[in-house]
């Protein structure tokens, strides 16, 4: 059987080879990622507290003990920082270094006026256990719940977080019950401390190996998004619609596409300059998509014209939503500097007779979106 001390060497191998994995993301990998810094640098100082552990008895006590002890708070503190960076939510490192200061106070004065291991090993484990709970309810709490991404890494994070946290909380649990002499040797291969260490050392791997299967997999969805939205507006792509019109089109549903162009757009740019005019462009779409279902998907066509797919809509269905839309980018006007600026669209619609493909029905959406204009703009015309 390993003993103890062996088992934390090998804890800190570990640990640096996890850091490493994780500083060798490329830089623009990281510094999308919020998070995967602090990660890398707390399986550092995890790897540096665990060598120092390992040299008790060998170093002298405030290297190898109160150091180590600091050392270890310090990793899980930056583990949990950098799970709230991960989730966009407000550093709170104050609070952190607090917490981390204070139980050092408490190590130090369990080590050099009062020698002992119960207490300090009650109040390590204690603040271990709450940072990493805080961290895991983290992960928990905001996984993705969209059907399209993937929920595996966050839990296999989370549940490893949490198992970690019943292991330390054991730890602090036999620790409050024994006696000083009980506990006397850290490195004692007895069953408790084999079996705390090794199970330390294996959610040490299984908690970074979820470090790297979470950032994969916001990086996945990033790019995701990325290929799927026009970078300005946040609307959908074009391929995106035309991808999901022609699925419909063999369907048995209604499928109705409108055409929509906004009027006068050069006149914005022309008179508020190019940078103005791309927040309208944003603002209109912010302003269509607050009306939009989630099932009425709106692409970027180019320039300022859209397309919209109504999946099941006839005619008279797709007039409404046309009108609509028709209505609320006039009543929306887009605010600059408090002035308000009107902004109206002309909407072309086309509903799929029998036979036709999407082209045949976008050039019919085109052009009643041409008679839209010539009739005056800011009105809906059918194809
Ligand atoms: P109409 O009512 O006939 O549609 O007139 P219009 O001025 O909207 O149409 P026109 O086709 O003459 O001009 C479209 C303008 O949209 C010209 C182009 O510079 C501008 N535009 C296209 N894409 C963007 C963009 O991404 N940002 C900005 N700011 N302007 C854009
Ligand atoms: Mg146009
Ligand atoms: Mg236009």
């Amino acid at each position: 059987m390993l003993d103890p001390r062996s088992i934390i060497f090998i804890l800190s191998a570990l640990s640096l080879l996890m850091s490493l994995v994780l500083f060798a993301m490329p830089q623009s990998i990281r510094d999308r990622l919020g998070g995967s810094r602090h990660w890398s640098a707390g399986m550092l100082m995890l790897s540096v507290a665990a060598l120092l552990y390992g040299l008790r008895g060998l170093a002298p006590n405030w290297l190898s003990v109160s150091l180590a002890n600091t050392a270890a708070l310090t990793a899980v503190a930056m583990i949990y920082a950098g799970g709230r960076a991960f989730f966009d939510k407000a550093p709170a490192n104050r609070q952190l270094i607090f917490a981390v200061g204070l139980a050092t106070l408490a190590l130090t004065y369990f080590t050099y006026f009062q020698d002992t291991l119960a207490a300090r090993s009650v109040i390590f484990s204690l603040l271990s256990a709450a940072l990493l709970y805080l961290f895991g309810r983290d992960v928990m709490r905001y996984r993705p719940r969209m059907a399209e991404r993937a929920v595996f890494p966050y839990l296999f994070t989370g549940i490893s977080v949490y198992f970690d946290v019943i292991v330390s909380l054991l730890r602090a649990l036999n620790a409050f019950w024994a006696t000083n002499d009980g506990l006397a040797d850290l490195f004692a291969p007895t069953p408790l401390n084999v079996l705390y260490f090794s199970t330390h050392s294996l959610l040490v791997i299984c908690i970074s190996v979820g470090f790297i299967l979470m950032s994969n997999e916001r990086l996945h969805s990033l790019l995701e998004y990325q290929l799927s939205h026009d970078p300005l507006t946040n609307a959908f792509a074009r391929p995106v619609v035309m991808t999901l019109a022609r699925r419909e089109l063999t369907g048995r549903k209604p499928v109705s596409m409108l055409l929509l162009d906004i009027d006068h757009f050069k006149t914005v740019n022309d008179t508020l300059g190019h940078q103005i005019g791309d927040e309208v462009l944003k603002h209109i779409v912010r302003s269509l998509n607050a009306v939009l279902r989630p099932n009425e998907p709106l692409g970027r066509y180019g320039g300022e014209e859209f397309v919209l797919l109504l999946c099941d809509a006839d005619e008279r269905q797709a007039g409404i939503v046309a009108e609509r839309l028709r209505r609320c980018v006039e009543a929306t006007p887009y605010q600059d500097d408090a002035k308000p600026y009107p902004m109206t669209v002309s909407i072309g619609c086309a509903t799929a007779r029998p036979g036709e493909d999407l082209e045949q029905i976008l050039n019919r959406a085109d052009t009643a979106l041409y008679r839209a204009k010539h009739a005056g703009r800011n009105r809906v015309e059918h194809g």
